[in-house]
C-alpha cells in the first residue's frame, strides 16, 4: 500500500468502501479541501447518504464526468492503514465480504453526526457579589481541581449544591461557562502507580511480559496459571508497561457483564477507569469510546470480543483473558474467533498478545509447544490457597432412587461443610428444570415449532423454552400429539430441578441458584454474587455461570452432579470442553485460605478425561488429546470449514448441497475433501431448514481460496443462506 498517496486533492478520484452490501468499492471525487486516505466520509448512493472509508485511489474505467463528490468528511480520526490491512485480512480469513467487516468496525451510533457540544464550567476571573456557603463550596471544588472543566451536574454534585448556585456564579463570571465537545477523553491512567508486591514467580512472569512490550514488536505469550495464581495481577504489569510507552492496550474478557469487579481492580491499579466496550454500554458511551480510541483519548479498553475492531491508533498490547472461552467465537453474522483475530491484529500492529488461561485451548497449547507462542507457567496459587483435592464418586456404587441426582456420598460431604460454616456448590451445566418433556402415553417429545430442538421446561418461569431460538410456550396439560391428559413428564435434571432436590435433601440450608435465565440484568446477577460471596447462602446450585471469574471465599466444596455430561457429544472438542469446565469449576473451591475439595459424580471413573481431571496431569491430557486430533487430521493439525445451507424449502437446501458435492473439483485440486450434505443436528431453526457440509484439508492448504472458488461455482436460489465457518467450534 506504500505507493498509494496518503492525501487526495479536491476533485481527485478516490475509491470508497461503504458498509453497504456491494462487492466492490465505489469511486467518488475528493471534496473541497481534499481528503486523507482512510478518512471516514459520507457519500451519496442512489437517493441515500451512506458511510464509508476512503480506501484508495479511484478505479476509474467509466464516464468520469458522472463521478459524484464525497458529501462530507466525518469528524473522526481517519482509519489507519494498518486497520485497513486488518479488515482486509480478517475478511479474507473468515470469507466475509469487506462491507460486513467494515460494519463490524463501525458499530458505534452517530459517527456521522456533526460534532456535538455541551456546556462545561471552569473557574472564572470575576469575584461574586456575595459569597454564600454554597458558592464558596463551588469555587473551592474548581480551585481544588485546577483548570478542570465540569458539566453542570458534575460540579453541582461535587460541591453538594443545586445547579442554580452554579448558574448564579456563571451569571457573574465567577464561573466560566464554555462549549466543549460532548465526547471527551477518558481520564488519564497512571501506569506509574505501584502494583501489588509480586511473588517470585509472578515477578518473573511480569518481567518476561514487560520484555515483550519493550521489544516494540509482535509476539504472543501463553500465560498459563491455575485460577488464583495471579495471572490478572501479572498481565496488568504488562498493561502498565504498554501504557508507559504511550501505546494503547486492550483487555478482552469473555463475559463482560461480570466484569464490575475487574473494572474496579483496574481502577485501583491505575487510578482511573478504563474505557468499556460491551453490550451493556450506553449508546453515548459507545460513541465516545469509539471516537476516543481513534484519537488516542483512551489508553486502555476493557471489552468483549468486538472491541478488537475498535480503531486503535497505536495498539501495543492485547490481553485475551480466559482465552479458551468459547464465547470468543462469534457464532452468527461474521463468524470469527476473537482470540485468533487478536493475534492477527497484533501481528499487523507490532503489538504483544497475552493469552491468559488456567486451561488453554488445544490450539494455543499446540502453538506454544511448537514455539510459535512463548509460554509462562504459574503453578502456585497466591497466598496459602491450594488446589482442591479432587475425587470421583462412582455412581455405579451409589444407592440413588430414580429421578434423584445428589448421591449419599455427596450429601454427607455437603453436610460436613455446612457444619463447618462453609459453602458448597452443586454444579450442573444445564439451564432450566428438565432438558426433555415426554408424554408417557405416546412417547411424544415436546419440540419447538420453528426449530427441531427439544423444549426445556423452566419451572421458575412457568414456561417451556427453546434454547435455540428463545421462543417460549405455556406448559400444556395434555399431550399435543395423543391428547391424553396429565401424562407429560419432565425427564432428566436441570439446575432448577436440582434446586428442588437440594431443598428437600437439605431442608435447613439457605440455597441460591445461579443460572443465566434467572437474572433479568447483569446488575441483579452481580447483587446475587455479592450476597453469596459474603456468606448469604450455604449451598449454591449453578450452571457454568459460576465457573467464570467469581470469587467465593467461603466456598470449599464443589460437587459436580454429572461429570459425564459433555463426554458423549459428537463434537471433537467435547473432551477438551469437559476438561476445561471441570478444572475451572473445581478451581472455585478453596480459593481463599481454606483448602477445598471437588467431588465428581461419574459413571465412568476410568474415562481418560475423568482420569486426567482427577490426577491433575494436564500435560498428559493435552498430549493425548493432541495425538488423537493429529491422527484424525483434525485442527489444529488439519484445517476445517463448516458450511451451513439454510432455506425455507428443505429440498433447496439439499439440492444446493448436492450441487456443491458434485462440483468439488476446486476443493480436490487444493487437496481438500468435502463431506455431506446432511441434515444439521438441529435441522430446523426459526422455520429455516439447515443442511451441513464439512470441508477438511491438510494444514498448509490455501483453504479460503479453494472455498471461494468452489462456492462461486454454484448458483444459489432466492431466499437462501450459505454460511462458511472457518475453524468451526460448534456443529449444530
Ligand atoms: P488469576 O487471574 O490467576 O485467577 P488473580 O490475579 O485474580 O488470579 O489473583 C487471585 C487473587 O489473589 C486476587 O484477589 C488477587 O488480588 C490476589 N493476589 C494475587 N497476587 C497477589 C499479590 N502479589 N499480592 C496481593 N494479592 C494478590
Ligand atoms: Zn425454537
Amino acid at each position: 500500500m506504500a505507493d498509494i498517496p496518503p492525501w487526495f486533492a479536491e476533485g481527485e478520484l478516490v475509491a470508497v468502501l461503504t458498509t453497504q452490501p456491494l462487492d466492490r468499492t465505489l469511486d467518488y471525487r475528493a471534496p473541497e479541501g481534499g481528503v486523507a486516505l482512510g478518512a471516514f466520509v459520507q457519500v451519496p448512493l442512489g437517493p441515500r447518504q451512506v458511510i464509508g472509508v476512503v480506501w484508495g485511489t479511484g478505479q476509474g474505467g467509466f464516464d468520469l464526468k458522472k463521478a459524484r463528490a464525497i458529501t462530507r468528511v466525518l469528524d473522526v480520526a481517519p482509519m489507519q492503514e494498518e486497520m485497513q490491512d486488518f479488515i482486509v485480512r480478517a475478511a479474507d480469513y473468515t470469507l466475509t465480504p469487506l462491507p460486513a467487516m467494515l460494519r463490524l468496525a463501525t458499530r458505534a451510533p452517530g459517527l456521522s453526526d456533526p460534532p456535538s457540544m455541551r456546556k462545561v464550567y471552569r473557574l472564572g476571573d470575576a469575584t461574586p457579589d456575595r459569597l454564600t456557603d454554597a458558592r464558596t463550596r463551588v469555587l473551592a471544588v474548581l480551585e481544588d481541581f485546577g483548570g478542570a472543566a465540569f458539566t453542570l451536574k458534575e460540579l453541582a454534585d461535587a460541591a453538594g449544591v443545586s445547579s442554580s448556585v452554579v448558574k448564579g456564579l456563571a451569571a457573574q463570571d465567577a464561573v466560566r461557562e464554555e462549549e466543549a465537545p460532548r465526547d471527551t477523553p477518558y481520564p488519564r491512567l497512571d501506569p506509574g502507580l505501584p502494583g501489588k508486591p509480586l511473588t517470585e514467580s509472578q515477578a518473573s512472569a511480569a518481567e518476561s511480559l514487560r520484555a515483550g512490550i519493550a521489544s516494540g514488536r509482535y509476539g504472543t505469550t501463553l500465560l498459563r496459571g491455575v485460577t488464583g495464581s495471579g495471572k490478572t495481577e501479572v498481565y496488568l504489569e504488562a498493561v502498565a508497561a504498554c501504557l508507559a510507552q504511550g501505546r494503547q492496550a486492550l483487555v478482552l474478557l469473555p463475559e463482560i457483564a461480570l466484569s464490575a469487579e475487574f473494572l474496579s481492580r483496574v481502577e485501583r491499579r491505575f487510578g482511573a477507569r478504563p474505557a468499556e466496550w460491551h453490550s451493556g454500554v450506553t449508546m453515548t458511551e459507545r460513541r465516545r469510546a469509539w471516537k476516543m480510541v481513534g484519537q488516542g483519548g483512551a489508553q486502555l479498553v476493557v471489552g468483549a470480543r468486538s472491541a478488537l475492531f475498535l480503531p486503535f491508533q497505536d495498539l501495543g498490547l492485547i490481553v485475551v483473558d480466559e482465552e479458551h472461552d468459547s464465547s470468543y467465537k462469534q457464532e452468527d453474522g461474521v463468524l470469527y474467533n476473537a482470540r485468533d483475530m487478536a493475534v492477527l491484529r497484533a501481528s499487523l500492529a507490532q503489538a504483544q498478545v497475552v493469552l491468559a488461561s488456567a486451561t488453554p485451548s488445544l490450539e494455543t497449547w499446540v502453538n506454544a509447544k511448537a514455539g510459535k507462542y512463548a509460554r509462562i507457567d504459574m503453578t502456585d496459587r497466591f497466598g496459602d490457597a491450594i488446589l482442591p483435592d479432587m475425587r470421583a464418586i462412582d455412581m455405579r456404587d451409589e444407592d440413588l432412587p430414580h429421578g434423584r441426582w445428589i448421591s449419599p456420598t455427596l450429601k454427607q460431604a455437603v453436610h460436613a461443610r455446612m457444619e463447618a460454616g462453609e459453602q458448597a456448590l452443586l454444579f450442573l451445566n444445564r439451564r432450566g428444570f428438565a432438558p426433555l418433556t415426554l408424554c408417557r402415553a405416546c412417547g411424544h417429545q415436546l419440540e419447538c415449532t420453528h426449530c427441531s430442538a427439544r423444549l426445556v421446561e423452566h419451572r421458575f418461569l412457568k414456561r417451556l423454552m427453546c434454547h435455540q431460538c428463545g421462543e417460549e410456550y405455556p406448559i400444556p396439560d395434555t399431550c399435543p400429539s395423543c391428547e391424553v391428559e396429565g401424562k407429560l413428564a419432565a425427564i432428566g435434571p436441570g439446575v432448577e430441578r436440582l434446586t428442588e432436590e437440594a431443598m428437600e435433601v437439605f431442608p435447613e440450608a439457605r440455597i441460591a441458584t445461579l443460572s443465566s435465565d434467572l437474572f433479568s440484568s447483569a446488575r441483579a446477577l452481580k447483587q446475587a454474587v455479592e450476597t453469596i460471596a459474603t456468606g448469604g447462602a450455604d449451598i449454591i446450585v449453578g450452571t457454568q455461570l459460576v465457573a467464570k471469574g467469581h470469587n467465593f471465599p467461603l466456598l470449599t466444596l464443589v460437587g459436580v452432579i454429572d461429570a459425564d455430561l459433555g463426554l458423549h457429544g459428537s463434537d471433537m472438542r467435547a473432551a477438551e470442553r469437559t476438561f476445561q469446565l471441570m478444572r475451572q469449576v473445581s478451581g472455585r473451591a478453596g480459593r481463599a485460605d481454606r483448602p477445598g475439595q471437588a467431588l465428581l459424580q461419574t459413571f465412568q471413573p476410568d474415562h481418560p478425561v475423568i482420569r486426567a481431571i482427577l490426577s491433575g496431569e494436564e500435560e498428559s491430557f493435552w498430549n493425548a488429546e493432541a495425538q488423537a486430533r493429529e491422527a484424525a487430521g483434525m485442527p489444529p493439525f488439519g484445517r476445517m470449514a463448516g458450511i451451513v445451507l439454510s432455506s425455507e424449502k428443505e429440498a433447496d437446501a439439499f439440492a444446493v448441497g448436492a450441487a456443491l458435492a458434485r462440483n468439488n473439483a476446486p476443493l480436490l485440486r487444493a487437496g481438500a475433501m468435502v463431506y455431506g450434505p446432511a441434515a444439521a443436528p438441529i435441522a430446523r431453526v426459526r422455520g429455516w431448514h439447515r443442511v451441513r457440509m464439512l470441508v477438511k484439508a491438510p494444514k498448509g492448504v490455501a483453504l479460503q481460496r479453494a472455498l471461494s472458488e468452489w462456492i462461486d461455482g454454484v448458483r444459489l436460489p432466492r431466499n437462501f443462506r450459505l454460511s462458511v465457518d472457518i475453524d468451526p467450534q460448534s456443529f449444530y
